[in-house]
């Protein structure tokens, strides 16, 4: 089976580094059910082509791992043995590019980082796939995430047109898109229109859809068939994923407006907070030496703005989980009349804070302004795995309300927060229980300060902490000498 990867960005040999494969070699690796190879018809300037090329071997796949079924006179079946997997398109493909193409599928990429975050020209194709429910189906699943689709029914046999098309189609895709977004793509939707998978679905597959699926299953018309198919119809796992996609969708729908966020003390001069609270951050950022640097839970872009107009950031992420939110930090922003060489230093990505997510990985600083207090208390520790523990910045950047200022608020009733979305809001005492706690079990070491005038009672309206990992001084030793 096979699938080829095109692309006319040029120097377009660079989809070599994206892919981790060198053009110059034929790379082989071995796989449960066979071998895969990965080599390039095509490698020039203009355009590169590389060609994943999946051998199945029948015996490793009749047997399945650990389930070897019984092969006795009476119960052998030669369709085990005999059948399309060989040479058909199918989940093996995706497993296959799971396991060759790993640092690509994740969008990581040690030589090109930039390349690897930038939408390309791609085609992608795939002569022989398997397609349940038909060529239309190739079309509702894949052009929803920006791709020119071209499925052609293959038919049964040429030579006998009246027997009418076979159950394969030839899928052509094309499309401007990140090479991790395309991978990621084809790593569910194959297994999806092939619905035949070839291996026991267990329960950590929810995990891997939703990883794959990250910023754009949520959002997609059939995701329903999707998950469905994709967990092999297993009923349970299907309810959990949809779910959890429920749960990030219903995200986006109520508006992330954040003008409504009482700032100010009624007698208060004009200096609001706001700008108080972004100028604050920007200085723990430029103090913390970062130039790579993650705005999680962006909302509107209110920080990315004052990000992007600093130079010494090269590279300015906003996350968020709400794409209302992203619209209008794109809008802010007016990505699309910046110049080239300014956008290219900005990406939005749809992300939920309370998931791991590997895009996230990897950057010098990463900022939490006004967004723990928007999480239910129970999903705070995911959030701390996902910020703390995996996505792990050198620094990190946390502000949050002071509850105990709220007394100062006019017009803020007993017991209440200072926004509607805010499910609960912070004492000093509890904000540095959390921090003390965060950093010592994640391997950081925190300072506390406050944002806005300090009132001798109750403290400053917002409280910050910046959390320095205890590894980047070694890091920085090590990479000087
Ligand atoms: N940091 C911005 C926005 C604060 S409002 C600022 O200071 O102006 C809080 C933001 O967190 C909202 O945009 C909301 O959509 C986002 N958010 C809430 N829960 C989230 C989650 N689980 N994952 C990612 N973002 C989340």
């Amino acid at each position: 089976m096979l699938l080829t990867l095109t692309t006319t960005h040029r120097p377009a040999t660079d989809l070599g580094h994206l892919l981790v494969k060198h053009p110059d070699r034929v790379q082989s690796f071995d796989l449960p059910v066979g071998t895969a190879h990965v080599l390039y018809p095509e490698a020039d300037e203009a355009r590169c082509t590389a060609a994943l090329l999946v051998e199945v071997d029948p015996l490793k796949l009749g047997g399945g791992r650990g389930r070897r079924q019984a092969t006795t006179p009476d119960s052998f079946t030669l369709g085990q043995y005999v059948n399309d997997r060989p040479y058909a398109a199918s989940s093996l493909l995706s497993s296959a590019l799971a396991k060759v193409f790993r640092s690509a599928l994740r969008g990581e990429s040690r030589d090109r980082p930039e390349l690897a975050a930038t939408a390309i020209p791609l085609e992608v194709r795939v002569p022989v796939l398997r397609c349940r429910g038909g060529a239309d189906l190739a079309v509702r699943v894949f052009a929803p995430l920006g791709w020119t689709v071209t499925a052609t029914p293959i038919p049964l046999d040429e030579a006998y047109p009246e027997w009418g098309d076979s159950r394969y189609v030839d899928l052509t895709l094309t499309g401007t898109l990140r090479l991790a977004d395309a991978l990621n793509h084809l790593y569910v939707l194959l297994p999806v229109l092939d619905d035949a998978k070839h291996y026991w679905v267990a329960p950590d597959e929810v995990d891997k859809l939703l990883r794959a699926g990250a910023g754009w299953l949520a959002g997609h018309p059939e995701r329903g068939l999707i998950t469905r198919r994709y967990l092999a119809h297993r009923r349970a796992l299907a309810g959990t994923a949809l779910a959890r996609l429920a749960e990030l969708r219903l995200a986006d729908e109520p508006s992330a407006d954040d003008s409504v966020e009482i700032e100010q003390p009624a007698e208060a001069p004009r200096a609001s907070l706001a700008i108080r609270r972004r100028e604050a951050v920007l200085a723990a950022l430029r103090d913390s030496g970062a130039s790579r640097v993650l705005d999680l839970g962006c909302g509107g872009g209110a920080l990315l703005t004052a990000l992007v107009a600093d130079r010494r950031f090269t590279e300015v992420v906003g996350t968020d989980v709400s794409s209302q939110a992203l619209a209008m930090a794109a809008r802010r922003l007016r990505l699309d009349r910046l110049p080239e060489r300014q956008r290219d230093r900005v990406r939005l990505w749809q992300s939920a804070l309370t998931y791991r997510d590997d895009r996230l990985r990897g950057y010098d600083a990463a900022v939490l302004m006004e967004v723990v207090e928007h999480l239910d208390p129970p999903r705070l520790p995911a959030l701390e795995d996902a910020v703390f523990g995996h996505a792990r910045p050198g620094t990190v950047v946390v502000t949050t309300p002071n509850v105990e200022y709220n007394v100062r608020y006019e017009g803020l009733g007993a017991g209440r927060f200072r926004h509607a979305d805010h499910r609960f809001e912070w004492t000093r005492a509890e904000f540095a229980a959390w921090v003390d706690r965060v950093a010592t079990a994640h391997g950081y070491t925190a300072t506390l300060g406050g944002i806005g005038d300090e009132d001798p009672e109750v403290g400053t309206p917002t409280q910050l902490a910046v959390l320095r990992s205890n590894e980047t001084g070694t890091r920085k030793e090590e990479t000087t000498r």
